[in-house]
């Protein structure tokens, strides 16, 4: 595939030019101290076209329901039914993995948890249990999170020294790290898995233990935001993005357009010299204005 540098565009050509838009939560809408300007009059205008969009963010310490409150807070107003984040996914895992009334482990609390508990499937305690078929990383909490990985971690080698299988190893949201401030960083799940993969790789090497993903880039986020808004085939929508790593090479492999603003991660990039594809359209803001 023969990469073009991407098509400078805007907000409205966008909307004219597809079906549907899926955003992207922070760097996009919002930013930690609030909404990004031209986001409220954006959603407002969505909202009284009654244009079809989605929100989807890998954030997996808040449930849609939290997550809606907190952009409504920020003065974005957002139905709770165009919000997926990643961890709301665990139901649809659930079903589709026949998990319903089997023993699971989860890293974190709150919210995360509520949707396991949700989902149907059976929370056992990792210190003590003996056969698991799913384990959730789905947040760090600070407390026990010492004794609660290393019961994770021996739950897991329990369940394969006696089946000689890996449970389900579940990743709703891949990131590595987070920006706390201008120049500190938070560790988030993402790191964890990549720690536990190492154990079990280097433990069961035929194995090959490997995480799956539920938010971007993995396609499942994006073919749940699809189905929400009813959209068939996928590039009839765009989906809007500041990272490359995550949002638009996820949408790239779900077979999506994808648009990067250059309003988060990325604020100026050299695309030739990045190992990722590029975006196919560029866009400085989202503010219906030019
Ligand atoms: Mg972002």
């Amino acid at each position: 595939m023969t990469h073009h540098n991407p098509e400078k565009t805007s907000i409205l050509d966008l909307i004219e030019r597809f079906d549907a838009i899926l955003f992207d939560a922070y760097g996009v809408l919002v930013r930690s101290n609030g909404a990004i300007p031209g986001a409220k009059e954006l959603i407002i205008h969505l909202n009284d076209i009654s244009y079809p969009y989605m929100v989807i963010t890998n954030d997996a310490s808040r449930s849609i329901k939290t997550a809606t409150a907190h952009y409504q807070q920020l003065g974005l107003p957002i139905d709770q039914s165009r919000v997926i984040t990643s961890s709301s996914l665990i139901l649809s895992f659930v079903k589709q993995h026949n998990l319903t009334g089997k023993p699971v482990v989860a890293l974190g609390e709150g919210n995360a948890l509520d949707y396991i508990k949700e989902s149907g499937a059976t929370l056992v305690n990792p210190a003590t249990s003996k056969t698991i078929e799913a384990v959730f990383l789905c947040e760090l909490t600070s407390a026990t999170l010492h004794q609660d990985l290393e019961d994770i971690v021996s739950a897991i080698i329990r369940h394969v020294d006696t089946h000689h299988a890996l449970p389900h190893l579940v990743l709703p949201n891949p990131d590595l790290i987070y920006p706390k401030t201008e120049d500190s960083f938070g560790i988030t799940a993402g790191s964890i898995a990549a720690m536990i993969q190492t154990i079990l790789e280097q433990r069961y090497p035929s194995l090959e233990p490997s995480f799956e993903i539920l938010g971007k880039p993995a396609p499942m986020i994006f073919e749940e935001g699809l189905q929400r808004l009813g959209i068939k085939d996928p590039s009839s929508a765009v989906m809007i993005g500041d990272q490359l790593a995550t949002d638009i090479q996820g949408a790239r492999q779900a077979n999506l357009y994808a648009a990067l603003v250059q309003t988060g991660l990325h604020t100026t990039i050299q695309f030739e010299k990045s190992s990722f594809a590029p975006p196919h359209f560029i866009l400085k803001n989202l503010a219906l204005s030019m």
